[in-house]
């Protein structure tokens, strides 16, 4: 049985995103009753869940989605509202930033009502410094990708901490030079938090064509050990996570390597996330069905009695 989870991770609003990644996890994984169209969330449910969370020592949150959890920026705010009282430390926002940068969907209002129920870091994925990179990946249909920069800038005058999440890709940030000059960005920026993880696939995919792209762009083995080497030697380790990601400190800027899509496993003590579908469903593993609260939690007891 597992003792501890590491990280609530409540699904927002539906698939809908106003980006065109290629590489888009959530168009191969299962869709989970989460349709283009966002049902409310059952909050009922929802509590119970952190609940949950807190007696299994997760002290972690992170909101995220099957789309583009900011265009639902309401949902943002009611799951905010619920988790408030469960106390958990840390408790974030996963985006790819446009929807806040249009300053349309996500109004000023709504940054400052996230970050007063406790909204404390805003993670937005990228896959390069370079705005007309980002461009190409997230959006070929728009003629200018947002101003990073601005972007980051505006989250910190709210007062919330930004991870930028990097998707590495051949061809982009693949290289330890090509993490300097991210890192570089990144410390222009006063970015607290630099994750980089290689694009990813689960092991069944529901969309051929994302699964061929990711097979066509993987980070070879040599780019990965390259990197790795290179933080290993440059900078000092600052923590190792459970399910084998690494914290280092360079030169003052932390980097985060880690893995996209991880699969639980039954024998750990320790599940790297606990997700919850707005239906009331929960999962350890998104390439897995939910179930209900009770059956996930009779069969965590059941496991336990094996
Ligand atoms: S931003 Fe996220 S949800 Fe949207 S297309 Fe890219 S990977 Fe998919």
């Amino acid at each position: 049985m597992r003792k501890r989870f590491k990280l609530l991770t409540p699904i927002v609003g539906g698939l809908a995103c106003n980006a065109r990644c290629p590489f888009c996890v959530a168009g191969m994984t299962p869709e989970n009753g989460v349709t283009g169209k966002a049902q409310a969330p059952d909050l009922n449910a929802f509590a119970k869940v952190c609940a949950f969370a807190k007696t299994h020592h997760c002290d972690s949150l992170l909101l995220t989605s099957k789309g583009e959890p900011t265009l639902w920026p309401e949902q943002v705010l009611q799951y905010l509202k619920i988790q408030r009282a469960f106390d958990f430390k840390s408790v974030e926002l996963q985006t790819n930033g446009i929807p806040i940068a249009d300053r349309k969907i996500v109004t000023s209002q709504h940054l400052r009502q996230w970050r007063e129920y406790g909204l404390k870091l805003i993670a937005i994925s990228v896959v390069h410094y370079d705005a007309e990179r980002n461009r190409q990946t997230y959006l070929p249909h728009r003629q200018a990708y947002i101003d990073l920069p601005a972007l980051i800038a505006h989250l910190h005058s709210f007062g919330y901490a930004v991870r930028l999440a990097v998707v590495m890709l051949r061809g982009e940030i693949d290289s330890s030079a090509e993490l300097q000059k991210m890192m570089d960005f990144a410390r222009l920026n006063r970015v607290e938090q630099l994750t980089i993880r290689p694009v990813n696939k689960p092991d069944t995919s529901r969309d051929d064509e994302i699964t061929s792209f990711v097979a066509a762009n993987y980070l070879p083995d040599s780019a990965k050990a390259e990197i790795q080497a290179y933080l290993e030697t440059a900078g000092t380790l600052v923590e190792r996570l459970p399910w084998g990601g690494s914290v280092y400190d360079v030169g003052g800027q932390n980097v985060c390597l880690t893995n996209s899509l991880t699969k639980a496993d039954e024998n750990e003590d320790v599940g790297r996330q606990l997700i919850f579908l707005p239906d009331g469903r929960v999962s350890d593993d998104w390439q897995k069905e939910g179930v209900s609260l009770e059956a996930f939690a009779q069969a965590q007891k059941h496991q336990s009695n094996q």
